[in-house]
């Protein structure tokens, strides 16, 4: 242990050998708080405190991961393997298995992932005939989110006037109301969505006192990574838990609190001396991450805040680059920068692709880099848009082994019903969901019953409902004895999934049947994986536990070597060589619906911070002159952000041409343009009322001269027909498909040997007719 202690500094030893009571290590980024919590939990152990009795909660599944693994190393991993670690919802979820009768829910209690919730919430809307205008299942679902991470019931929000008034003024008075039946139909179907997980743990903590005794007594050590973005109802969990032994750790950063518009709240962390008595609170002010260059540029930017608790932040390593901006003219323009910077890089400092990220503001700003990372053939991987688990026919199959597990499951029962089809129409599904309700029953039992029931669905269709439910029965026969990954790929066969896709026969069809195959694989590993583990049985339950908690940084095994594309928000407590941030534009970051406050202001602020204190060695910002943004061309502003960073860290590079003179150099359809750089001076500060000069968008000019790209003047008169076989200087030869559009409008749709088919704009395409 002394080795391992060794490598921490002497303000990191302190909290670390701070063996009792309560304590908070607050400081800024790159400062070794995770390295703390990990050396401090394994000095726990060395001093003989047993794993069961420490908690550990960590912001995501693969971080509590990691921190196993190095706990593994200091002390051992059979000892390490008994640690309670993982996220909040992770590890209250085991917990609520364990007591769900308590709280009248079956043990094998579904886990309701964002969609499922959307989807009933968006069913009941329907069913209760509201406007689905007035009452959007995106607000209506975050503002109950909202009543449950503030602990707000059902039957608390009916008491209380103030907040029905406000939703009556939000012309949605019947909020209450969807409140309730959403509840009901959860409750129903045994299933819990993410914040029930917290929300009950809350209330078998309060209603019932000898299962907190029991967990008081479990959670001797209870330590909590980035604690300043906890929420109410989080917060209340590690409080009633610690309450007994008052061993309780708790690192973080004010300035990375990122989440507020989820409920986080920032006074956890500010309050923190206030909760428990004779609190010690740490410091740590040495950055080990990254260079001189990006923590001054990061203290300068956090220094604009208001709301902050004063910190040093300091590094001993080197000076590094400077921090580097760059302005394109369109976001095509961005991407390919991005993606010519990282080849670059690659072969200058012969760094792998893992060594990179491309941080954004939004999921929707991917795509431009995705496309410049496809066409340089460089692998990139997009964390946290549609999750792998999240997909159409990945989420069938999850569906019907979640029938299986438990019946009651309306969300996953009403997807797969009818698909593959078997004749079970909306209408009969329809009426099913009415009986259910009337009889304060589960579809499934409805359909199970349903030669008794009175309903108004013929005898044909009767049969089919209740072979599908002989189906469903014959697989829970099977769970008994065989384990998931059997169980699995019969079912993948038996109810024609499989073939569905297979039959399809389009490209589409195919690699859904790739992604059932993985998710097969997938089962196969964790049934494997679990037969080394004493304890665990390898059966369905808690594959699908796993998989409903799974964020999508969790499904990085690391393993491929790819450049991580992923917002800000994801990025948290990550670390990258080479990070670069893009869409550095107002109204895009800071983002236009976050500009209405101070508050508002400070978070997308801090935001920034995060952003920045991601990268090592390292940072990029880069910008565009226009953007495409809700379908519209528009006029970008560089961001505010880059103005307010000190501008001896700052290079400002620019395009040697302006290429606004040039459409055609901007024209997707000549690929890759290396952007030829020269160094420019920092623009002079841009006062609010002196706009950029205006960017007039590449339709509105013609084009000049006969540059790389000048018209083919027999093309574009219409020389070119459907048949023909045409060569591009990048696509190759290829064979013309269709055309279409007249005049300068006129675009040919052609097949090319590299590249598949393009659309491509006769009036720019450099085309050789063969
Ligand atoms: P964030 O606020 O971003 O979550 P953090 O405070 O949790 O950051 P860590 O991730 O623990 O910081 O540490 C940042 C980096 O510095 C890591 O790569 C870590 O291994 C390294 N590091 C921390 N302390 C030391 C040390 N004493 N000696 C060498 N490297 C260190
Ligand atoms: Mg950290």
């Amino acid at each position: 242990m002394e080795k391992y202690l060794s490598q921490l500094n002497e303000a990191q030893l302190a909290p670390t050998l701070q063996k009792d009571g309560p304590m908070i290590v607050i400081a800024g980024a790159g400062s070794g708080k995770t390295r703390v919590l990990t050396y401090r939990i394994a000095y726990l152990m060395s001093l003989g405190v047993d794993p069961f009795n420490i908690l550990s909660l960590t912001f995501t599944n693969k971080a509590a991961r990691e921190m196993k693994g190095r706990i593994s190393d200091i002390v051992g991993s059979s000892e390490a393997k008994n640690l309670w670690m993982g996220t909040f919802h992770s590890v209250f979820a085991k917990i609520l298995r364990i007591e769900a009768d308590k709280l009248g829910y079956p043990s094998n209690f579904t886990i309701y992932d964002a969609q499922d919730s959307q989807r009933l919430i968006g069913a009941i809307i329907k069913e209760m005939g509201l406007d689905k205008d007035i009452y959007k299942t995106k607000q209506i679902s975050s503002r109950i989110s909202s009543y449950k991470n503030s602990l707000i019931t059902v039957k608390a929000y009916f008491q209380n006037p103030e907040l029905i008034e406000a939703d009556t003024m939000a012309k949605r008075p019947r909020l209450g109301d969807i409140y309730k039946n959403y509840v009901d139909r959860c409750f129903k179907a045994g299933a819990m969505d993410f914040d029930d997980l917290l929300l009950k743990t809350n209330e078998l903590l309060t209603r019932f006192p000898d299962v907190l005794a029991k967990y008081q007594n479990r959670f001797r050590y209870i330590l909590v990574d980035e604690y300043q973005d906890t929420n109410h109802s989080q917060y209340l969990i590690v409080r009633a838990l610690s309450d007994r032994f008052q061993n309780i750790c708790v690192v973080g950063d004010d300035a990375q609190s990122i989440y507020a518009f989820r409920g986080a709240n920032i006074n956890n962390i500010l309050n923190f001396q206030k909760d428990y008595d004779d609190v010690k609170m740490f410091r740590l002010e040495q950055n080990y991450r990254s260079t001189k260059n990006i923590v001054n540029a990061a203290n300068s930017i956090i220094e604009k805040n208001q709301t902050k608790l004063e910190k040093v932040v300091w590094t001993a390593n080197d000076e590094g680059a400077k921090i580097k901006v760059n302005r394109l003219m369109t976001d095509g323009d961005e991407g390919r920068f991005v993606a010519s910077s990282i080849f670059e890089n690659k072969m200058e400092h012969q760094l792998m692709n893992s060594d990179f990220a491309i941080l954004y503001r939004t999921n929707a700003q991917s795509r431009a880099m995705e496309d410049a990372l496809r066409k340089r053939g460089i692998p990139y991987r997009i964390y946290g848009g549609l999750s792998f688990y999240q997909r159409k026919e990945i989420k069938d199959v999850l569906s019907y082994l979640r029938l299986i597990i438990n019946p009651a499951d309306e969300e996953a029962l009403k997807r797969v019903i009818n698909f593959p089809g078997r004749g079970i129409g909306q209408t009969t599904i329809d009426r099913l969901v009415v009986a259910a309700n009337g009889f304060n029953r589960s579809i499934f039992e409805v359909m199970k019953h349903i030669d008794k029931v009175e309903i108004n669905i013929n005898s044909g269709t009767k049969n089919k409902l209740l072979n599908f439910v002989t189906m469903i029965e014959s697989f829970q026969v099977m769970n008994e004895t065989a384990n998931a990954f059997e169980l699995a790929d019969h079912v993948t066969k038996v109810t024609g999934l499989i073939k569905e896709y297979r039959d399809d026969g389009t490209p589409e069809g195919i690699a859904k049947m790739e992604n059932i195959e993985e998710l097969l694989n997938g089962i196969k590993d964790f049934v494997e994986g679990q037969e080394e583990l004493a304890d665990a049985t390898g059966a369905l339950p808690e594959f699908l536990e796993d998989v409903a908690l799974a964020t999508d940084l969790d499904a990085d095994k690391g393993d491929a070597d790819h450049v991580a594309l992923m917002t800000i928000h994801l990025a948290k407590g990550l670390e990258f060589p080479y990070v670069y941030i893009v869409g550095m534009e107002e109204d895009l970051f800071p983002s236009g619906m976050s500009m209405n406050t101070r508050s508002e202001l400070e978070e997308e602020r801090r935001l920034f911070y995060v952003a920045l204190t991601r990268a090592e060695k390292q940072a990029y910002l880069t910008y565009t002159m226009s953007r495409y943004r809700w379908g519209k061309l528009i006029d970008a502003e560089p961001s505010r952000f880059i103005e307010e960073i000190d501008e001896n860290f700052l290079e400002v590079i620019t395009p040697i041409d302006d290429r606004r003179f040039n459409p055609m150099l901007s024209a997707d359809i000549f690929g890759d343009v290396e952007p030829n750089m020269i160094r420019f001076k920092k623009p002079a500060k841009r006062k609010s009322e002196e706009k950029p000069p205006k960017f007039i968008p590449p339709a509105k000019l013609k084009p000049i001269g006969k540059s790389t790209g000048s018209p083919d003047v027999n093309l574009f008169d219409g020389k070119l027909t459907v048949g023909n076989v045409v060569e591009h200087m990048r696509f190759g030869k290829g064979e013309v498909l269709k055309i279409e559009g007249v005049g300068a409008d006129t675009k040919a749709e052609i097949n090319f040997e590299h590249g598949g088919v393009k659309k491509l704009l006769l009036r720019f395409a450099k085309l050789d007719v063969l």
